[in-house]
């Protein structure tokens, strides 16, 4: 979380600009090129060789990596202050390759009850058609974390700002469960950003993101990248087979010998999207690397609008709570201080005293924010969760999601904020 230090390393908004990328060396490009392509010619036959054997660094076909991709890899390593990292299709993709890499059959993991939907969708769903158990554990007590660890578990999976209710994730203190289990803690930072939060620094071991939210930042292209903390030990006892046992197709390597602190990485790609094939298409990397050389100023922005708006809705007379760590008196605030020193983001939730019917309302009113189902455009989005993504849902469980009938959730954007205020207050009216 370091501002530029002259003389040492470069600062944030420096690397976000030119971290991984140099001037293309055939043509001079200093934006990086769109290499689209699937295929890469080898030198010679002792060169293939090398490659597929990882005994060389290099390009050999689209699925596996690619110039511009590797572009964005080391961009986000670098601001998330990981070791290497690796960019697939979606952040689903990340999910999946990520838990891919530590999981067997029969093995458990553990994840937050406060995540975005599709993420409680997924473990509970395709996941299980792999045999992998989650254990569903509650992010305001760390002691549910604890008592949910079983010699089966191989990981822990949270979201340090939590979607969608404003929720900040003790990610220190997980650490430190994780730690005491010997399983790595995953951090979905896809809310908060690098600019925000490194969960790295508070002793996550990976962290995966969906780039398709605020890193790409313009709602235009679907992404998710992984990255690797380096700080894990992979050699315990045959807990983590791919990375430590010999791989046959790789004449017997074992990953986490030969590649020590960005194993992790390697195994994702190498075996997970290898076989997998969720691959990040070239032009949607392009674009997120576009859109990551504004993220500070745009992190920002979208911090002080949101805070803005909270404290409007906070005010209004037909809104009944509001649920943004960066109001003072809100129970994250302590937290989001500490986790999230810059600003807690751009998404939250609010609820109106008109229930699920004023909810219905309100979405059909507005005309600047967009009704939609995402989060982290420059424009301002609006759902009611009760009436969309979470309508099959019963009322309970609406509830313990944080998608009780009166709850609205918003992405604010980047517009003035006087025509957002406007639009919500035409709105309520
Ligand atoms: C959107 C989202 C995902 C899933 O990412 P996709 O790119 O849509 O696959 C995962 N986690 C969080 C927090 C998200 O907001």
């Amino acid at each position: 979380m370091t501002d530029h230090n002259p003389g040492s390393s470069p600062g944030f908004s420096t690397l976000a600009i030119h971290a991984g990328a140099k001037p293309d060396p055939t043509t001079g490009a200093r934006a990086t090129p769109i290499y689209q392509t699937t295929s890469f010619v080898f030198d010679d036959v002792d060169h293939a060789a090398a490659l597929f054997g990882l005994k060389a660094f290099g390009n050999i076909y689209t699925r596996l990596g690619n110039p511009t991709n590797a572009v964005l890899e080391e961009r986000i390593a670098a601001l998330e202050g990981g070791t290497a990292a690796l960019g697939v299709a979606s952040g689903h993709a990340a999910q999946l390759i990520t838990l891919h890499t530590l999981l067997q059959p029969g093995d458990e993991f553990i994840a937050s009850k406060k995540l975005y939907g599709g993420s409680i969708n997924q473990f509970n769903h395709a996941f299980k058609n792999f045999g992998w158990v989650v254990k569903w554990a509650d992010p305001d007590d760390i002691s549910s974390f604890e008592n949910a660890v079983s010699v089966k578990t191989k990981a822990i999976f949270v979201e340090s700002i939590a979607n969608p209710g404003g929720v900040i994730t003790d990610i220190e203190a997980l650490a430190g469960v994780a730690r005491r289990a010997r399983v790595p803690l995953i951090v979905d930072n896809t809310l908060a950003t690098p600019y925000l939060c490194r969960p790295i620094e508070f002793g996550a071991d990976v962290v995966v993101h969906s780039a398709t939210k605020f890193l790409g930042g313009h709602g235009n292209s679907m992404a998710g990248l992984i990255v690797d903390g380096g700080s894990f030990n992979w050699s315990q006892e045959g807990r983590y087979p791919m990375l430590s046992e010999p791989r046959p197709e790789y004449q017997g390597m074992v990953l986490h010998e030969t590649f020590g602190n960005f194993a992790f990485a390697v195994a994702c790609r190498a075996l997970g999207l290898r076989d997998l094939g969720p691959a990040l298409s070239p032009f949607n990397a392009f674009m997120v690397l576009t859109g990551i050389e504004t993220l500070p100023l745009r992190m920002q922005r979208h911090c002080e609008n949101a805070l803005a708006v909270a404290e409007f809705l906070s005010a209004h007379p037909q809104v009944s709570w509001v649920s943004y760590p960066g109001l003072k008196g809100d129970r994250y605030h302590t937290l989001a201080k500490k986790y999230a020193p810059r600003g807690a983001g751009a998404v939250f939730t609010f609820g109106l005293k008109g229930g699920y019917d004023a909810g219905v309302r309100l979405v059909s009113k507005v005309e600047l924010f967009s009704h939609l189902a995402n989060i982290g455009d420059t424009r301002s989005l609006i759902i009611h969760p009760a009436s969309t993504t979470h309508r099959q849902l019963t009322d309970a469980q609406k509830v313990q999601a944080g998608a009780g009938p009166d709850t609205v959730r918003l992405s604010i954007g980047l517009e003035d904020v006087a025509d957002i205020i406007a639009d919500l207050d035409q709105a309520l009216a």
